[in-house]
């Protein structure tokens, strides 16, 4: 167990609020995911909407890790960051042309397309350039992640991938497609699941959709099971998600052929633990029944408890006094804006820095500048 420590001396100086990433934590959850991932030569690709920070896709790269792109823009991050091209996949439902072009020009791994529309207009645009587009279809399952309604992806008429009663249809087009080159099958079934069997069902289905390939001659070089690997946001010194029960479900379940190649598309659990929101309390406020701690972040630097109703550990890193109830809230004008109620905390007094923790995914990236608040700054354990 590593336990999460908090440079209070250090951190005290900052201006508030800002992300606090624990670079020794982020390489610890690398290096442990690798040793899982690398007893079968997986393949991973960084999610990299779950955190763009350059100084993260840095560490990220250097570990070799490949990335999941959702946009023109997280290509030219992920290629910045010295991610190859060569491991870059790229998904959305809604690629436009000029991301399309960027995506053929760079020459990355795939395009994981979604719909027979824009099969046609990926040909079309490789036809232009006298190119073959590598693509894999993202096949929406059917399968419920058991997760928050916001972050499912692949239950069935999802807006997300090809539903299995249309692969038919999809294949036809491949064959007519002459700038297609069909290299694999890629699913995401969402995020946040916690309940392992729900892979362990993809596997499965996986196996029965790739013996229907080969039935029609399309043999797969690569399958792709995407991402959505849970983390534990009550206990985040419990920081290092279970990755070898997640990989065991694939090696167990996969009827993978020789030379196929298995990849992975992680976000959530290689970033969420390393980075913490870290917020200065403003005004302790009694009411009636309870009290506030009103603090200067809001839901501009982390949507996730409005949006998605996270439940996210809050600390008060500055305290030793015993424990009090407090509604933990920002200082927005929307009542949505709370991060935490009857919450037992360190007595907390004006000033006190608190932690909200688990923050390095789908955090920092998600910040807006709502209500005219400049943007969070970000700093690291190496560098205050
Ligand atoms: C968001 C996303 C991921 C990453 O999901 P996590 O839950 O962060 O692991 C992977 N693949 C695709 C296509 C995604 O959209």
């Amino acid at each position: 167990m590593y336990t999460t420590s908090f440079p209070v001396d250090r951190l005290k100086d900052i201006p508030t609020p800002f992300y606090y990433y624990d670079l020794d934590l982020l390489r610890h959850t690398i290096n442990t995911m690798k040793a899982e991932a690398d007893k079968d030569s997986y393949h991973i690709h960084f999610a990299v909407k779950a955190n763009n920070n350059p100084r993260i896709l840095g560490i990220i790269a250097e570990a070799g890790l490949g990335a999941d792109c959702v946009s023109g823009g997280e290509i030219r991050m992920a290629l910045e960051a010295g991610i190859p091209a060569s491991r870059i996949v790229f998904a959305g439902v809604g690629k436009d042309d000029w991301e399309i072009e960027l995506a053929l020009d760079s020459r990355i791994f795939c395009l994981n397309v979604e719909s027979a529309a824009e099969m046609k207009v990926i040909n079309d645009i490789a036809r232009r350039k006298g190119l073959t587009a590598p693509i894999a279809l993202r096949i929406n399952p059917d399968i419920d992640a058991h997760t928050h309604d916001k972050i499912t992806t692949g239950r069935k008429e999802t807006k997300f991938g090809i539903n299995i009663g249309l692969i038919s249809d999809a294949m036809e087009l491949v064959k007519e497609s002459a700038n297609l080159k069909l290299t694999g099958i890629h699913a995401h079934l969402g995020s946040q699941i916690t309940d392992l069997d729900v892979f362990r069902a993809l596997a499965e289905r996986f196996n029965d959709i790739q013996d229907f390939f080969e039935d029609e001659g399309l043999p797969l070089q690569h399958i792709n099971f995407g991402g959505g690997l849970g983390v534990d946001y009550v206990e985040p010194d419990n920081c290092i998600p279970d990755f070898a029960g997640y990989f065991n479900i694939f090696r167990q379940g996969t009827e993978a052929r020789p030379g196929q190649s298995l990849h992975f598309e992680l976000g959530r659990s290689i970033v969420a633990q390393c980075g913490t929101l870290i917020a200065k309390t403003i005004y302790v406020k009694e009411g009636e029944t309870k009290n506030f701690a009103v603090i200067n972040a809001g839901f501009t630097e982390l949507i996730r408890p409005a949006m998605y109703d996270a439940w996210h550990h809050i600390r008060n890193i500055s305290s030793k006094l015993p424990p009090e109830d407090y509604d933990v809230v920002g200082p927005l004008c929307e009542s949505s804006d709370v991060f935490g109620t009857d919450r037992s905390i360190n007595g907390i007094t004006r000033g006190d820095l608190i932690a909200i923790q688990t923050a390095g995914a789908y955090g920092e990236v998600m910040a807006s500048q709502y209500n005219a608040r400049p943007l969070p700054k970000s700093y690291f354990s190496d560098s205050i």
